[in-house]
């Protein structure tokens, strides 16, 4: 590949000018605070929140807001009587490091005055903690035990641009709240947001002082942007070799690249470990750190460590890195300007991945990651004029998501007539339409699209509907045990790793020792078994080729998926070995997601026509031909139609006991 060129370069700045040597700001997390903008505003912040029930506050990355407000509403008193505030963001990793970083301001132990809690995971005090972090997807589902959600006195909605469905739906229960609980104050924040759209959702004609804006400047470093003339045509490989021209021409700091999903980052991770060797004697060494929705929160907190001593931290991350979190030291950005998001297609009921190019604002808060602890550089790896071409602002995920499972959620919540929800944003009515569809086909809901008794179980299950439906199924064919363990694993990523040092063959060869021909979910369950069997050993799982880190998650959340069916008085029994009626348990959950194998080895989706591909990463990839007709997890659309987490049905049982079974059922 051509060497890298800074390309047309934006307005009143240079990458070329670049000084090498700044100052990088590193003080103490207690002397930090009050140089931070957002000190100055104290009181008018405190003062607002005390007179409007919502205030919006619009500030630029790094100014405070997340990490400053909720402390400043603690001392305010705001945390006494044994009262939370909480802070919402639309992911566990930004939730997480949050919290670590303002439980390290206060001098206090991360889990007691401040804590967080995201899926599966609880770090924070029943009595202790005043401010806790969490995702918006748990308090959405706090809703379900506690409606008002009477332990919060302040709700702040944070990153609130981002538009992940939970953050709109809380916004809509919130709205719904302040009505029954007009003490309780909420505050949505974002660095990049269109603050009216916000105050006139939360204002009306009835209560004009409802809620007010509130502006703050930014505390960045400057961060200057390069642009290619060109469009790359491998944005994988270009920024590996940008990353490897920036080590070795450029001053200290680390590097920060965004790309689009795991297997991008397997293949940088790839082309970057070939060349290390080749560093001469005395270069900066690289660490190249990984970060994804995949990796355990161990794993992920990785990121936030200073380097070894004569090295500098490269982090090839998802757009998981995009907003909220800061990692000390990154002076380098590298921008591939892709993502990748779910979409839905109601025809099919399908939902998808597919990568596409960011928005503008996603793209700002990106180069924002250069400029948090000293100032830096963003290399964008496409030309100003497709910056240019980029939508402002993604659109939210409501518009384009499966909204099935959060229907369910907020007919449970008692949130019978959809069309009087205050939707931030209404979803589309086939969306809407689809979703019902399948919760009355699947008994969940009643013809007159009231609840059912099992859907409002199901609607407390934090899984996906369809998988919570197996559960619930695996009574009649006795398969509990075994559901269990499978719900559990295919909620973990990454089981099959191939360790450090290990050749890819032998991984291969370590994995068939858990293949079961029927399929991937038996498969996963094999492994789940033998990693039991063998006393949950990591050297167990590293001569394995499995995760321990994943392993140890699927154990923990089989538990905490346990204690539903016990509470729902479903029988953990086990199939004893009878592979057909396990698999026949599958399609009661699974019956949507079926396909037909074609003669030229593709297969076809039974709803929508969609050629499928079998992903490589299955245990049918090579077998296919064997398995006329299959079920499957997941999909994913890059150039092709991917699916992965497979198992061979007979296609009488699609009738039998899945679209048929569910009808024919009383629940
Ligand atoms: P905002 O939410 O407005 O983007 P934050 O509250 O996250 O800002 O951060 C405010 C400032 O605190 C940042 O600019 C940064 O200087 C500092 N900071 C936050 N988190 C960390 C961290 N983990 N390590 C070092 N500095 C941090
Ligand atoms: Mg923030």
């Amino acid at each position: 590949m051509s060497f890298w060129k800074p390309g047309t370069v934006a307005p009143g700045s240079s990458a070329d000018r670049v000084p090498e040597s700044e100052n990088v700001v590193i003080s103490s997390p207690f002397e930090q605070r009050t140089t931070l903008p957002i000190h100055k505003h104290r009181d008018k912040l405190l003062y607002s929140v005390e007179k409007y029930g919502a205030v919006i506050i619009v500030g630029q990355t790094g100014c405070g807001k997340t990490t400053q407000l909720p402390q400043f509403l603690y001392e305010a008193g705001w945390g006494s009587e044994g009262r939370i505030i909480a802070c919402t963001q639309p992911r566990r990793v930004a939730a997480t490091s949050v919290a670590a970083r303002v439980a390290a301001e206060m001098g206090t132990t991360l889990g007691r005055e401040v804590g967080y809690t995201i899926r599966f995971e609880d770090v924070s005090d029943k009595e202790k903690t005043r401010i806790l972090y969490l995702t918006d997807g748990m308090l959405f589902r706090e809703l379900l035990v506690d409606p008002l959600l009477s332990r919060y006195s302040v709700i702040m909605v944070d990153e609130v641009h981002e538009r992940s469905v939970h953050t709109d739906l809380l916004l809509g229960m919130l709205k719904k709240i302040r009505r029954k609980r007009p003490e309780l104050r909420i505050i949505v924040s974002s660095a990049t947001m269109d603050a009216n759209y916000f105050l006139n959702y939360f204002t009306s004609d009835t209560s004009p002082e409802e809620a007010t804006i509130i502006s703050l400047e930014g505390r960045m470093f400057p961060v200057q942007v390069a642009y290619m003339n060109n469009p790359v045509p491998d944005y994988v490989r270009a920024s590996a070799e940008l990353a490897w021209n920036i080590n070795s021409q450029r001053g200290s700091g680390d590097i920060l690249i965004f790309l689009t999903g795991r297997e991008d980052i397997d293949r940088c991770i790839d082309e970057l470990s070939e060349r290390i060797p080749l560093l001469p004697p005395g270069a900066t060494r690289l660490s190249l750190l990984p970060l994804h929705a995949g990796l355990s929160t161990d794993e992920q907190l990785k990121v936030f460590m200073p380097a070894e001593k004569g090295h500098r931290k490269l982090i090839i991350s998802t757009n998981i890195a995009e907003a909220s979190v800061t990692i000390e030291g990154i002076r380098y950005v590298i921008d591939s300007g892709f993502v990748k998001i779910r979409v839905y297609n109601p025809t099919a009921a399908m939902s998808s991945l597919v990568v596409v190019p960011t928005s503008k604002a996603a793209a700002t808060q990106r180069a924002g990651r250069a400029g948090r602890t000293s100032n830096g550089v963003c290399y964008r790896l496409y030309t100003k004029s497709e910056f240019d071409a980029l939508p402002t602002t993604t659109p939210p995920e409501i518009s384009r998501s499966d909204l099935t499972s959060l229907i369910l959620q907020l007919k449970a919540l008692g949130v019978d007539d959809l069309m009087k929800f205050p939707w931030v944003t209404p979803p589309p009515t086939e969306t809407v339409i689809r979703a019902l569809e399948i919760l009355s086909a699947s008994t969940l809901i009643t013809d007159n699209g009231y609840l059912s008794h099992t859907g409002a179980q199901i609607a407390e299950c934090p899984i996906e509907h369809n998988i919570a439906k197996m559960l619930f199924a695996s009574k009649d064919f006795q398969c509990g045990e075994e559901i269990l363990t499978i719900a559990a694993m295919t909620s973990v990523q990454n089981v099959f790793i191939i360790p450090d040092g290990a050749p890819g063959a032998l991984a291969e060869l370590e994995r068939r020792k858990f293949t079961a021909e029927e399929g991937d979910h038996l498969t996963l369950l094999n492994a789940y078994n033998a990693f039991i069997r063998y006393g949950k050993s990591s050297s167990w799982c590293k001569n394995h080729a499995l995760s321990f880190k994943a392993m140890s998650r699927a154990v923990s959340i089989r538990s905490q998926l346990k204690k539903y069916m016990i509470r729902f008085n479903l029988p953990v029994t086990s199939c004893e070995g009878d592979a057909k009626r396990l698999r026949q348990c599958l399609v009661s959950g699974y019956w949507q997601n079926s396909a037909r194998l074609q003669p030229d080895g593709t297969y076809i989706s039974t709803h929508g026509n969609k050629i499928l591909h079998v992903h490589p990463s299955s245990v049918l990839f090579t077998r296919q031909t064997s398995s006329k007709w299959i079920i499957f997890h997941e999909i994913e659309e890059t150039y092709q139609t991917k699916i992965s987490i497979l198992t061979s049905i007979d296609p009488d049982w699609l009738l039998n006991y899945g679209y048929q079974y569910s009808v024919n059922r009383n629940t």
